[in-house]
């Protein structure tokens, strides 16, 4: 059995994935015909290019306006019921048995919906797709940096409804050189304070400094990317000692051209050194990538071994925000998945 046969045999977690990211391009397509909304190109073939990094990508702008089409028709109640579910059919196909999906709520409430309507939205078509799939999940709630601290602190006091009801953490994404970690600082004190974890996007774009400031300020128990964080000894050093799982995400990494190359990304490096580091996507349509995909750039540009795919599949496990009992059920089926093959 090669590697590959391997990765997929294996049951595998996914902690860093974009809902408006990760939708079916034949979704989008279809909705935006149904809603009347407007598209560049006439056939579904086509129409890919404006949803997909498809081959090179020039700036973070061409990649984030990959979204606008997403964002558009996510509006609705069923239509986002529809993307959840298809997205959670797609991942246990790849024997991803466990899913921390990420979204920002209000980019949902253009057409009336509530925040509130827009969660339940979501959670709901995580618990029917549990019965359906089998797969676990659990929500990610992401304030926007350029959105301001008393948004972000708007979302915190609507997701504290359903904290441990599907809702485990709160992120903060988006445009991390005019928008610095602290000026988000009231918004996760009161996160933290009632008890949600928080994962934060740092060092994805240049600035190391804001790994530290994130765990520091923030409370920042995961750091979304890291890429940067091989700038500084000091952080790296940090991040070592106080075991802060770094949620690695390559394809993306290449795309936004925080590194020139998957060959060039730092992975390989922190994994050596003793970094907690766990696998995921980011963005599977945008970026155009499976989580099977980033398993096999891993071992053919970065020559990850069997150990280190091992590792990082355990490390998404204890990394992840799943409950006591969640992670005891991901855990028995990694070590009898371990035995089926012969690896334990
Ligand atoms: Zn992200």
């Amino acid at each position: 059995m090669n590697l590959m046969e391997i990765v997929k045999a294996l049951p595998k977690t996914e902690l860093h994935c974009h809902l408006d990211g990760s939708i079916r391009p034949e979704t989008i397509f279809d909705i935006a015909e149904k809603e009347n909304i407007e598209i560049p190109t006439k056939g579904l073939l086509e129409f890919e290019k404006c949803v997909k990094i498809l081959g090179d990508c020039n700036s973070l702008k061409e990649y984030l306006d990959k979204f606008d089409l997403p964002i558009k028709v996510m509006q609705k109640h069923e239509h986002i019921y529809r993307i959840t579910c298809e997205l959670l059919e797609d991942l246990s196909k790849q024997n991803v048995r466990y899913i921390e999906i990420r979204f920002a709520p209000f980019f949902h409430t253009k057409q009336g919906m509530s925040a509130e309507e827009v969660i339940e939205t979501v959670l709901k078509g995580m618990k029917d797709s549990k019965k359906k799939y089998g797969i676990m999940s659990n929500l990610i709630v992401c304030a926007m940096r350029h959105e301001g601290s008393e948004t972000s602190k708007q979302l915190v006091e609507i997701s504290k409804r359903y904290l441990n009801r599907g809702i485990v953490a709160v992120d903060l994404a988006g445009n991390e050189h005019d928008f610095p970690p602290e000026l988000h600082k009231e918004a996760f004190d009161l996160a933290n304070s009632y008890g949600f974890h928080c994962t934060i996007h740092a060092g994805e774009t240049g600035i190391h400094e804001n790994i530290i400031k994130s765990i520091e300020l923030l409370h920042a128990e995961r750091i979304g990317h890291g890429v940067y964080a091989f700038k500084d000894e000091n952080t790296v050093k940090y991040l070592k000692d106080k075991k802060i799982p770094l949620e690695v995400c390559i394809t993306s990494n290449v795309n936004t051209k925080a590194v020139k190359s998957y060959n060039e990304h730092p992975v390989k490096n922190y994994l050596n050194e003793g970094l907690v580091v766990t696998i995921n996507t980011d963005n599977i349509t945008v970026s155009n990538v499976s989580i099977i995909d980033e398993y096999n750039y891993l071992i053919e540009e970065q020559g990850f071994t069997l150990q280190d795919i091992l590792k990082v599949i355990k490390n998404g496990i204890e990394a992840s925000f799943a409950s006591k009992e969640e992670k005891v059920i991901l855990i028995k089926e990694y070590e009898d998945a371990l035995r089926k093959l012969k690896l334990a």
